[in-house]
């Protein structure tokens, strides 16, 4: 009886030690794949942003764009005048020691110039491409220290050369990550939408990429190359 008793034990410890083992091997994997995951969580926070469709898009985007699964992203809509679309940094007492860690994607209700065309209107996939624009140049940027992005940001506005640069760059970057469709589409919805203001269509013309050039870049991979250099 005692024989059979220890020989239990012995087996009962010996089963004990496997499964502690196996508990631990698990807690191991599933240490490491819940790092993983840590490592590709996208930090996305909507403000005043109800419609799916944009909502979609703008992840979309992001999935792809890996440069940015580190930062903090930001996407809020509001009636501004200047623009459809602005991408910024968002500075404070740490970036200047620790680097900008996240941005803010600020979203017009209406499309620049315009009462009546609404973002939340337009195609899934000129939203996608606008988007793609957009988040490019905070990859055009992403590596820049806070002072050199200060100082990005102050060429762009005072050198044309620069802001021709900087928004070709950013359709590159899209390019580069399969967009080139959906950029098109972008071009193409405010280059032939008779309800966009012309002067917007001049900017257009003037500071970004054409269709041509964009078709060009996806086939001639070694033109591809993002070149805003501070
Ligand atoms: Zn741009």
């Amino acid at each position: 009886m005692i024989k059979t008793y220890v020989s239990k034990m012995k087996v009962s410890n010996s089963t004990r030690a496997v499964a502690v083992l196996i508990f631990l091997v698990m807690q191991l994997f599933y240490f490491s794949s819940t790092k993983a995951q840590n490592a590709n969580n996208m930090i996305i926070e909507f403000k005043n942003i109800n419609n799916e469709k944009i909502k979609t898009a703008f992840m979309e985007v992001v999935e792809r764009y890996e440069t940015l699964h580190n930062f903090k992203i930001i996407l809020k809509q509001k009636n501004i005048k200047s623009s459809t679309m602005q991408a910024q940094p968002i500075f404070n007492m740490e970036s200047f020691t620790k680097g900008v860690k996240s941005y803010k994607v600020k979203l017009a209700v209406y499309v620049r110039d315009s009462d009546t065309l609404r973002v939340d209107s337009m195609p899934k996939d000129v939203l996608t491409g606008w988007f793609a624009h957009e988040l490019g140049h905070i990859v055009d940027y992403a590596p820049y220290s806070t002072w050199q992005m200060l100082k990005y940001g102050i060429k762009y506005v005072t050198s044309k050369k620069f802001k021709k640069e900087a928004e070709h760059a950013a359709d590159v970057i899209a390019v580069q990550h399969g967009f080139t469709s959906e950029i098109i589409a972008a071009k193409r919805f405010i280059l032939e939408n008779e309800l966009m203001d012309q002067k917007y269509k001049d900017k257009i013309t003037k500071y970004y990429m054409s269709i041509d050039d964009v078709l060009m870049c996806t086939e001639d991979k070694a033109v591809a190359q993002p070149a805003t250099g501070l």
